[in-house]
């Protein structure tokens, strides 16, 4: 019972029976058994909605009463949010909560206050980086999902941050939430945890693959589903639960198909309708149409009216929690949903179906299965404790074959278990150069000394690889001057300590640094080059004619021309732009080029070419030539050109959101989703500031006009949009009326009339009045107040 857990805050226990909570779940009261709420690390391993939330709850509250701050850590920043709100039931009981996101170099310092703070492993990482003096007071770091230290991009954050927060603070209480893994005990080892292992579920739940005109049940039974001739197996599947007055959770391999199917699921649904649910359900997607006036807003609204709706990644915030909610309250009765969100959101159902098992795989190529672990935690999201008997997860197959092989795959499996994936370059790049730089290692040994307490050794024997990446990396970094080497000693140069603070993979750094660095050497050659471009149509002579510049597309070159090695340790500091930037100012890069540049790093997810794309982005890069900061691959090149192109379209997306462009438009000729625009935007205004960073430490002119791309990448506007974009609450939209109606500047805006004011923006008298506010403006009366008092002033 929550009241006998030893080391409770006061007031928790009866905080959880107001909450029905009046026992515990058995794998939560084996986790208090093994010391959870007295400073025991614990790794717990059990299914999908079986209470790990409860845990990581019951060991931060208890750390903190022992004095200390908490950590959770979440493995989407889509859920830092989402958990921030859950635990902010606490507040009642005096606990605050902080959640930190966004900007990646900021320190957090506002976090010290906080007893619970929520962050992901890479603003974790950050932080660490630049010191946020918190991080000392920590007594309990809680991760969760952390069987995707497993997953090769963003795995070995988490299992670096771990390992580096224990490293701080030895005593640090650890606990690691995890779905149910093959190998929990090695993450146990690891952790010097305790384990609590358990496949119990608060309710049942059985699964089975849907094949002719029947589901079969793991546990031999079978259930009567027929597809009438005109149906999916889906829409039968649905149509049954909806008999039963159940709902249904239907996870698909990518968004465009959440979106068709929840389109076709409305169809089925609607005729199951009741009329208050009719009328509930336009309720609910008018709010929805009120998030944005977007045609993402206008097609979720439409299945929603039908009783679905779809969930992903793209999908705006807000919009979300409208459909997670609905779905709770069972005025939505189907949700067809992309996978990512899955593990994260408490959103149960009567019955599960995945409909989709194999996804495409832009790696290995082709259409690849899902692993066991994913399909698991698609599959736990069945039942909903208290109100079903039992959830249901299908599988759909339309052979006895598939069938087989669903069984073999997923039903009957064994649970795959966690592999570390921190000994691949990529991951080491940049983890190295942040341990060398924040001081946890100063030579080769160190390093290796410190990498023993990760995950992956102990999982291999072989210390061997580590040492042999290692030392890849490390000359790697040498050769780019983020590090030097002075007998056994490294350290970090002042270039490679801003590259590990501002959190850019150094690949990206020093991609942006060739690249700032190819824009001086060319600067007078750009305007040049633009009048005879037309004329430089032999790609094959191209790269002879440019030989001895650093091609910037080749990521494994040495970054720095011998010219520039001193620029490094110059100091880089802000205050003397001398002459140099308006003699330059015509050599300025463009935006294009710049958002190509930020686009072809690393840390920039690309744009895939779809078909005709080739087509089209070959022809704007020639038309671009002159603008891209280094040397256009020849397009013989086939996959560092198809690169160029994929950083091309990406560019060409920002471009267009800095050109005004309407955000529908922009959805529909890149094929994606107002919450991707968003996630480009935010990181290309980050790798801007890095860039502009960048080149005042290296002392190159192109600050300028780095600064300016990335201002109008901030509003969304262009050039002569800046200044009015820039007040609170204007935006790009009503920055243009502003503009157009004659007020073209904040100036003018204090200036303006207010009528005119006023009709730019289309008569919303509260705006108006919270902008003006926010420009500065005056109010008449005031205007007499200070009139009246400055010559009194004056004569006193
Ligand atoms: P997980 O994180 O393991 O997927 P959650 O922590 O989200 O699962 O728990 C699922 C649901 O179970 C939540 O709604 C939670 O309130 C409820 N729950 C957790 N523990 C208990 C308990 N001991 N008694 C009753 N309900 C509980």
């Amino acid at each position: 019972k929550p009241a006998e857990i030893p080391n409770l805050p006061p007031g928790v226990a009866d905080h959880l029976a107001g909450e029905g909570i009046e026992e515990l779940y058995p794998p939560q009261a084996e986790a208090v058994e093994a010391g959870l709420t007295e400073g025991q690390s614990l790794v717990a391993s059990v299914p999908t909605a079986s209470g790990k939330t409860l845990i990581a709850e019951l060991a931060m509250l208890s750390a903190i009463q022992r004095g200390g701050t908490a950590l959770y850590i979440v493995p989407l920043r889509a859920l830092a949010s989402e958990k921030k709100t859950e635990f902010e039931r606490w507040e009642d009981e005096g606990f605050s909560v902080g959640v930190s996101t966004g900007n990646y170099e900021a320190s957090g310092e506002w976090l010290a206050s906080r007893d619970i703070i929520v962050a992901t492993s890479e603003k974790v990482d950050s932080l660490i980086r630049n010191n946020a003096p918190w991080i000392d007071d920590l007594s309990c770091v809680v991760a969760d999902e952390v069987h995707l230290v497993d997953d090769k991009n963003r795995g070995p954050t988490l299992e670096v941050t771990l390992a580096k927060l224990r490293r701080i603070n030895p005593d640090l209480q650890t606990v690691a939430l995890s779905a149910t893994v093959g190998n929990a005990n090695e993450i146990a080892d690891w952790l010097d945890a305790e384990l609590v292992q358990s496949d119990w579920r608060p309710i049942d739940l059985r699964m089975g693959v849907h094949y002719g005109n029947a589901i079969n049940f793991d546990d031999g039974s079978q259930r009567e589903v027929p597809v009438a001739g005109s149906q999916r197996q889906t829409e039968a599947l649905v149509d049954d639960t909806l008999a039963e007055g159940g709902s249904t959770l239907v996870f698909v391999n990518s968004r465009r198909n959440a979106e068709s199917a929840a389109d076709r699921q409305a169809g089925v649904v609607e005729s199951h309708l009741t009329g208050e649910e009719r009328a509930d359900l336009r309720e609910l997607a008018g709010e929805i149409r009120q998030v944005s006036d977007t045609d993402a807003s206008d097609d979720l609204a439409d299945c929603v009216e039908g009783g679905a709706a779809f969930h992903h990644a793209g999908l705006a915030a807000e919009h979300r929690s409208l459909v997670e909610d609905a779905f709770r309250d069972r005025l939505l009765k189907v949700i067809c949903a992309t996978p990512t969100l899955a593990a994260g959101v408490n959103t149960p159902s009567r019955r599960v179906i995945v409909r989709d098992w194999r996804r495409y795989d832009g790696e290995f190529g082709g259409m690849q299965p899902l692993d066991t672990l994913e399909i698991h935690q698609m599959c736990g999201r069945a039942g909903r404790p208290g109100l079903d008997p039992y959830g249901e997860a299908v599988l759909l197959a339309k052979d006895t074959e598939t069938m087989d092989e669903l069984f073999e795959r997923y039903v009957w499996a064994d649970p795959d278990p966690v592999q570390s994936k921190l000994a691949a370059e990529p991951a080491l790049r940049t983890h190295l150069l942040a341990t060398i730089s924040s001081g946890f290692a100063n030579s080769r040994e160190a390093l290796l000394e410190f990498l023993d307490a990760t995950l992956y050794a102990t999982q291999t024997g072989d210390e061997g690889r580590l040492a042999t990446v290692t030392d890849t990396v490390l000359a790697y970094l040498e050769r780019n001057e983020f590090i030097e080497r002075e007998d056994d000693t490294i350290r970090a140069t002042n270039i490679g300590h801003t590259v590990s603070r501002l959190y850019l993979d150094p690949m990206s750094a020093a991609e942006i640094i060739d690249g700032l660095r190819y824009a001086e050497e060319h600067a007078g050659e750009a305007a040049a080059d633009a009048t005879d471009a037309s004329q430089r149509d032999d790609d094959l002579d191209r790269p002879a004619a440019e030989d001895g510049f650093v091609a910037a597309s080749d990521l494994q070159s040495n970054g720095a021309g011998d010219s520039d090695a001193d620029a490094v340790d110059d100091d880089g500091t802000d205050d003397s732009d001398s002459g140099d930037d308006t003699d330059q100012e015509s050599a300025q890069p463009t935006p294009l080029g710049l958002y190509h540049l930020v686009s072809r790093t690393p840390d920039m997810y690309e744009l895939y070419l779809k078909s005709g794309d080739r087509e089209t982005y070959t022809e704007l890069c020639y038309e671009h030539e002159s603008e891209f900061l280094g040397r256009v691959p020849s397009e013989y090149e086939d996959v560092a050109f198809e690169d160029w192109l994929a950083a091309l379209k990406t560019a060409k997306l920002l471009d267009d959101w800095a050109s005004e462009v309407d955000e529908d438009r922009i959805t529909e000729r890149y094929g994606v989703g107002p919450g991707d625009i968003r996630g480009k935007v935010e990181t290309a205004e980050w790798l801007l500031g890095a860039a502009e960073q960048l080149a005042g430490e290296l002392g190159l002119s192109s600050r300028v006009g780095i600064r300016e791309a990335k201002k109008r990448i901030e509003y969304g506007v262009r050039e002569e949009l800046l200044d009015l974009a820039g007040v609170r609450n204007v935006g790009r939209k009503r920055a243009r009326r502003l503009y157009e109606a004659g007020v073209e500047s904040r100036a003018d805006l204090r200036e303006a009339d207010k009528s005119v004011v006023l009709g730019a923006l289309r008569g919303r008298e509260k705006t108006a009045e919270t902008i003006l506010e926010n420009v500065g403006r005056q109010e008449p009366s005031m205007d007499d107040v200070s009139a009246a008092d400055t010559p009194t002033a004056a004569v006193g």
